[in-house]
């Protein structure tokens, strides 16, 4: 296949996946099992469906069924925003001066701005389809909240966003992109939650935490009636929706006759990065292939790269389901890094699972040259990528220069995952000069670490 390759290779509607893939089916170490965290053994599907979606529980638990079928309102709705195209990065090349052929797959094509719709409007979807009035979440910088208001609007649900209250007064703008999508946004801690008045009680003048806002949503969910809770990472079912990714690249790349040699992606609870990389790390596990797979976390936050392989809290509430996975430590407070969305203390159970069998490599950067990476991709390439998808972008441009030395033509793809308007406050500190890097000690490391639950099934 000699075809020249575009600078955008787009999928005809006919060529679009239309089933997820479950890369747990061929993994011979599949994730070790997730607890219910008022018993510590292996949480069912019944225990889980009061909080969640039946249909999204059946999904977590499953690690047999390769391929679930994405249902047809899922996929029209995806054809709104989909296929993301998978770009050659032509100028990126010719301005590193590299060998090396560039590709990277675009998830920000959409008003949520990055990969999480993808899974926002299956778990709506789902919601909508077992007759529930509404979903409860909670929300940090808001990436998630903005998606999910986006999906319920669409389905007609009622959506409820408590949202980390120093981000609702500092970061007014994605608080009102989720309005107008019709959400109800409360700053968390609120007055509407037992869980919420006890904490703004102990702490008056508290700016809330992730932790206290997931327990108001959760609290929320069950005290109404046909409401349930929604999450946007810590489940394999979040993975699952976002092979969506990684399914179309593979086939964008097939149809130029394009074979990967480097994958790269960021991770914060490590969901674009598990999309992205399923079909690939399939055919490693089936060994059909081999693909060097890297995971860019940053050196603030270091799950992967410091992290331990053990079972911890999700949450620092403590009240979602426990897995097993590479991670800081649930009470593990990241330093201010202005990646907002890899500020996780875990890492997603199947990515872990994959880097403790070799099937993936990890990085950790600091955000100073990830900001020189953005903006030499931002001057070149016309897009203003997210933080967190700049993580990716610096390991693309280091792997492309080492190609520069050797001569080497591999092929890299990286995943974009979206953009960085609303990150400006971040942009500003770079361009001022005033952007510092952390990187947490090992004691601080360890303290976190004695915290680790004691678990033995
Ligand atoms: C949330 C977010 C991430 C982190 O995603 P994970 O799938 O949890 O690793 C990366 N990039 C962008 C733009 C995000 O909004």
């Amino acid at each position: 296949m000699n075809r020249e390759i575009p600078y955008k290779i787009y999928l005809e509607e006919n060529e679009m996946p239309k089933q997820w893939y479950n890369v747990r089916a061929d993994m011979k170490n599949k994730p070790a099992p997730i607890l219910n965290p008022a018993t510590m053994k292996p949480i069912t599907v019944e225990e889980l469906s009061p909080i969640f979606c039946t249909e999204l529980a059946k999904q977590e638990l499953d690690d047999t069924t390769p391929y679930f079928d994405i249902p047809q309102e899922i996929l029209d709705f995806y054809r709104m925003y989909r296929p993301a195209p998978l770009v050659r990065a032509y100028c990126l090349e010719k301005k590193l001066g590299t060998p090396a052929h560039i590709y990277y797959k675009f998830e920000g094509n959409n008003t949520s701005g990055s990969h999480k719709l993808n899974s926002a409007i299956a778990q709506a979807y789902y919601a909508k389809k077992q007759g529930l009035k509404g979903v409860t979440t909670e929300t940090g910088a808001g990436q998630w909240g903005t998606a999910l208001s986006m999906a319920c609007s669409y389905f007609d649900l009622d959506c409820q966003v408590y949202m980390v209250k120093v981000s609702y007064e500092q970061k007014p703008f994605r608080r009102e992109v989720m309005r107008t999508y019709g959400a109800n946004v409360t700053p968390s801690p609120s007055m509407l939650t037992e869980v919420g008045r006890k904490i703004n009680a102990e702490f008056p003048g508290t700016t809330g935490s992730l932790g206290c806002a997931i327990s108001e949503a959760v609290e929320a969910a069950t005290a109404q009636e046909g409401y349930r809770y929604v999450l946007g990472s810590v489940l394999s079912q979040v993975l699952i929706h976002q092979t969506v990714i990684g399914l179309e690249t593979k086939i964008a790349l097939d149809k130029y006759g394009i074979k990967a040699d480097t994958i790269i992606g960021c991770a914060g609870g490590g969901y674009n990065l598990g999309g992205l990389i399923s079909p690939f790390a399939g055919e490693v596990l089936r060994g059909e292939a081999n693909y060097d797979i890297i995971a860019v976390e940053p050196a603030s936050c270091p799950s992967l790269t410091r992290g331990r392989y053990a079972y911890d809290f999700c949450d620092t509430g403590k009240i979602c389901p426990l897995a097993k996975m590479y991670t800081l430590g649930s009470g593990f407070i990241p330093s201010a890094n202005h990646a907002g969305g890899l500020r996780y203390h875990g890492m997603s159970s199947i990515v872990s699972q994959l880097y403790d069998d070799g099937i993936l490599t990890a990085r950790s950067v600091e955000q100073t040259e990830v900001f020189k990476a953005a903006q030499t991709f931002a001057r070149i390439e016309g897009i203003l990528p997210a933080p967190e998808s700049s993580h990716a972008i610096k390991v693309a441009i280091d792997e492309a220069l080492k190609c520069k030395e050797t001569g080497e033509e591999k092929n890299i793809v990286f995943g974009l995952t979206g953009t960085g308007y609303f990150d400006m406050v971040a942009y500003q500190k770079f361009n001022d000069g005033d952007m510092k890097d952390y990187i947490p000690t090992d004691e601080e490391l360890e303290k976190s670490f004695a915290t680790l639950p004691k678990i033995s099934l």
